[in-house]
């Protein structure tokens, strides 16, 4: 092959295109696709980073202004023709840069590291010798113990594990019974416990037939829809044990690993070493390691958050995506802000695989694909060996005409009690974070806002500051108010700490745990906090919707949802199924284990259909409700939404930008296709010093709508410069923008 197609190393639109060079005669036989090379560029000739993703033996134009590439980096493609072709996919859905998208692919980090590693000589020495050192039981034999089953393990390692420094392997290097060598190691392979593989469940009915459906041979994903304890992560397991022993391998995608770490040991308990886990605290070379164990089939099962859907499996049998309705399966920050679960269908797509999307409380779009036969729904109706909670309704207008002003109804308070008394654990759940929402003076009415940002400062209580949660600015609380002096300043909302405060007046004996963003900001705190509970340090665990989701507490029988409606006021056209989830999900932590669960469900509006359905249990109550509200809306799934995004410091450049995208999709929008808004501030007006405006397009259309919209945002670049401004694209984004 002549001629190398490349897309470089450099996340601009202009940029993103397809380049030739000519392949050096030397470099013939060892190119191929999906390397990652060097070329030069420009007209300095930089080299630049880049990737090959063709070859071919002619093209089109003069080769004699065509450049040489540079040279190869790595001696393997990072990337398989099959990833190439996602990238391609992902960079006209997401629209944005092959670059950004291969780089979304493959790991930050594509670069080898070499560790000093310590083996023992074996066929220089007789094992009579070593066998003798050994019996000496000093820090030398320790080595040559930890050292015996062969194997070059990393120095560091050694003195990590046996808690020693170097002497004593020097000292056996020096006597020529151990050698050292440079290796390319795979970092934490060590550290894996080597757990004895549990064996699997005798299932029931229910769980055989969502084994038996998931493996049969219909290629459509299958919607496994399962109330909480019915069993959905042995039908995992046992699903992909049939994948593992057929020589393929599995994905399984969890929201947040830290908040799952009970799945986590069961997958880890049952595969052993053919399981990995990622998470998003792991360090570059940590994230290197497992893609390279990866890719040479060393190991079957990667289980991790969103982004272990790109784990470089190539014999990829099936992705299984628990908790589907979760919003963190959604990119939203970086480019290219991908789904994780779109990521899935094209996998399956080009290998063949299986999917499963398995809920308590699938999401609209998901049950929707169902509904229209795209997706097979399966059920688990049964909890296994328990009954449903007992799940009660709480109006707490009634409390409060009854002259109850308390965060806690009569009812909830005393079921505490009697639980506090039955030495029985107690979850209250609030979806919320802070001690108080915002702060505003009482005589003007101003309320603090940070100043970089279009947002209210949160107080927080625990550092005694107000802090803004989109650019991280603090600020103190102020004496008087800036506006009109004021020295009336009032402190609103309801927090987590406002409940442990009650708790702790209403309880003092009882022991409480907290759990939101503010108990969690250190590395192991998720884990410690919950740890804690599980082994029974603790009564009463308050916390955010961090503790709605996969936990497994044996002897919490009472869970409280102190006030239900909160969710339903975010500026968000899936407040309704949020707070669906929620409270399904949360009441689903009640009763465990053999004894029954309680929950109560405080509300200041019980005849929400979201609330009134999720206390009933009826999924179907909830989605015939709210399906009919969004086709009548136009919400997704029933049309697409597309934001366009246009973001920077220059207000009325800005405005003018946004204002002439406008008027071109106006202009080109001639049959009346897409019904289209016009620009307003978003909806987070400013954030980080940059303004922020957005408009709205929709369309039933979603191939046509997206074609659309791209069209008319290059017709603006050929229109104006967009210096200062960045413009972004979201379809069918977790909110509004
Ligand atoms: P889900 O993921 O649907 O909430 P789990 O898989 O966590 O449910 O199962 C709930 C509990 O039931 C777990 O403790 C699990 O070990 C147990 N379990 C699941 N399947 C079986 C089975 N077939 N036989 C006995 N116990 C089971
Ligand atoms: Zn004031
Ligand atoms: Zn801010």
């Amino acid at each position: 092959m002549n001629y190398a197609l490349v897309v470089i190393s450099v996340a601009v639109k202009t940029l993103d295109r397809v380049f030739s060079y000519k392949v050096p005669e030397d470099m013939k036989c060892r190119l191929k696709v999906g390397m990652r090379i060097h070329v030069p560029f420009g007209k300095g000739n930089r080299k630049i980073e880049a990737y090959v993703i063709g070859l071919s033996d002619k093209v089109d134009f003069d080769e004699s202004k065509m450049k040489y590439i540079a040279d190869i980096c790595e001696n393997y493609p990072v990337i398989s023709e099959k990833r190439i072709e996602l990238a391609m996919s992902m960079q006209s859905d997401y629209y944005s840069t092959m670059s950004d998208c291969i780089q979304c692919i493959i790991p930050k980090k594509v670069k080898s590291k070499t560790y000093k590693c310590a083996y023992i000589d074996y066929e220089n020495n007789d094992i009579e010798i070593i066998d003798a050192i050994i019996a000496k039981n000093n820090k030398q034999s320790r080595v040559l113990e930890f050292l015996r089953d062969g194997g070059s393990i990393p120095v560091s390692h050694i003195k990590d594990f046996l808690g020693i420094d170097t002497a004593p392997i020097n000292a056996l290097v020096k006597k020529g019974i151990v050698k050292t060598e440079e290796n390319e190691v795979y970092r934490g392979n060590y550290n894996l416990a080597r757990t004895l593989k549990s064996p699997g469940l005798e299932l029931n009915e229910e769980q055989k037939n969502a084994v038996a459906a998931i493996l049969d041979e219909d290629v459509r994903p299958v919607l496994l829809k399962g109330v909480t304890g019915s069993g959905k992560t042995e039908v995992y397991l046992q699903a992909i044990e049939k994948v593992i022993n057929e020589g393929k391998q599995a994905i399984v995608l969890v929201p947040e690993i830290s908040l799952t770490p009970q799945t986590v040991d069961r997958f880890t308990a049952r595969f052993g070493e053919r399981v990995a886990v990622t998470h998003s605290r792991m360090s570059d070379g940590e994230r290197y390691d497992q893609w390279r164990r990866a890719c040479s089939n060393e190991i079957s099962v990667m289980i991790g958050p969103r982004s272990a859907i790109f784990t470089p499996f190539e014999k990829l049998g099936m992705i299984i995506i628990d908790e589907e309705h979760e919003s963190a399966y959604k990119a939203d920050l970086q480019p290219p802000k991908y789904d994780a679960r779109e990521i899935a269908l094209k996998l399956s797509y080009l290998y063949g695989c299986k999917i499963v999307f398995g809920s308590a409380t699938p999401s609209v779009t998901s049950y929707y694909m169902a509904q229209k036969g795209e997706y097979r729904l399966v059920e688990m109706k049964n909890r296994v060996n328990l009954s449903p909670p007992e799940i009660n309704l709480v109006d707490m207008r009634r409390e409060l005409e009854t002259g109850n002003r308390s965060i806690f109804s009569r009812a909830l308070k005393q079921a505490i009690e009697e639980n506090l008394e039955d030495g029985k654990q107690t979850i209250l759940f609030l979806n919320r974070r802070g001690y108080s929402t915002f702060i505003s003076c009482r005589s003007c009415g101003h309320v603090m806002m940070c100043k970089n940002c279009n947002v209210n400062y949160t107080y927080h209580r625990y550092t005694n500051k107000l802090m803004c949660h989109y650019c991280g600015e603090e600020a103190e609380v102020p004496k008087l108010c800036p506006v009109c002096g004021s020295e009336h300043i009032r402190y609103f909302g309801t927090g987590t700490q406002k409940i442990e405060d009650e708790i702790n007046r209403l309880f003092p004996t009882a022991r409480v745990l907290r759990m939101d963003m503010d108990t969690t900001r250190t590395k192991n705190s998720h884990t410690d906090i919950l740890d804690t509970f599980r082994s029974k340090g603790a009564d009463i665990l308050i916390g955010t919707q961090m503790i709605a989701k996969g936990l497994d507490f044996p002897d919490v029988t009472l869970v409280g949802v102190i006030a239900a409606d909160m969710s339903l006021n975010l500026n968000d056209y899936h407040s309704g199924e949020i707070t669906y989830q929620l409270i399904t999900q949360v009441s689903g932590r009640a009763g465990r284990a053999e004894s029954k669960g309680r929950v109560y469900v405080q509300t200041y509006d019980p005849q929400n259909y979201s609330i009134q359905a999720a206390v009933n249990g009826s999924y179907e109550d909830f989605y015939r409700h709210e399906s009919e509200f969004r086709s009548l809306m136009k919400y997704p799934p029933f049309t697409n939404i597309f934001f366009v995004l246009v973001s920077g410091e220059d207000e009325q450049i800005v405005h003018r930008v946004i204002m002439t995208l406008y008027e071109i999709m106006v202009h080109y929008n001639r049959k009346n296709d897409f019904t289209l808004f016009a620009p307003t501030p978003a909806v987070i007006s400013k954030i980080n010093k940059k303004y922020r405006h957005r408009m709205m397009v929709k369309s039933d259309n979603g191939e046509k709508i997206r074609n659309f919209v791209l069209f008319c945002v290059e017709k603006l670049r050929g229109y104006m410069p967009l210096d200062g401004v960045s413009v972004n694209i979201s379809l069918n984004p977790n909110y509004s923008i």
